[in-house]
């Protein structure tokens, strides 16, 4: 693999757990948008906001992006990483983009089991479920535009890493 591998798709269906296995799988570099972002600026998701507001993340995140495609490189992107046109027009002409897809109801589950606490701000302030509804409606449409092809998120990890590879290989 030369290209690099984007994971696109909502918090908790797995694009951290699913890349870091995956690049494991195929000898390769992993990378976190959000996690590049924090280091860089050593300031928290929720600093960032704050200080900058989301406007000023997105700014940053798409940055981040940029900086961290290079060939061999398997690359976990923020949640929000499609919300701008030229985010997902960057991902599908600089490598494979895959969307790890799940619905609503197992990403609240894997979310509520382990919440990251400080991680990031809630978008609406309102119960978790609530938002995972409406910020996957929102932006569903989204991760299909973006992605090259669509992955079942919802099996166990190592069989997703399985149907990436399949799908990674053939494209
Ligand atoms: P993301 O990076 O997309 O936000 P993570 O990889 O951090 O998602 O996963 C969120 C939570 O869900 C973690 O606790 C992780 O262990 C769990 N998880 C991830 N993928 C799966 C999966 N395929 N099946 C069950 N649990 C999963
Ligand atoms: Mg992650």
């Amino acid at each position: 693999m030369t290209q690099p591998i984007y994971l696109v798709g909502a918090r908790g269906c797995g694009k951290t757990t699913v890349g870091v296995a995956l690049a494991q799988a195929l000898g390769c570099n992993f990378v976190d948008t959000d996690h590049y972002l924090l280091d860089n600026t050593k300031m928290s998701v929720a600093d960032i906001v704050e200080k900058e507001g989301w406007e000023g993340f997105r700014r940053r995140e798409s940055g981040a992006l940029q900086s961290v495609t290079a060939p061999g490189t398997v690359i976990a992107t923020g949640g929000g990483m499609v919300l701008a046109e030229s985010n997902r027009q960057f991902m599908r002409e600089h490598g494979v983009v895959i969307y790890l897809r799940a619905p609503a109801q197992i990403l609240a589950s894997r979310l509520e089991a382990f919440p990251e606490e400080g991680q990031r701000p809630t978008l609406t302030g309102r119960p978790i479920t609530d938002e995972i509804v409406e910020v996957l409606a929102a932006r569903e449409a989204l991760y299909n535009q973006a992605a090259h092809h669509v992955v079942d998120a919802t099996r166990p990890p190592a069989e997703i890493v399985e149907a990436v590879l399949h799908t990674a290989r053939a494209s």
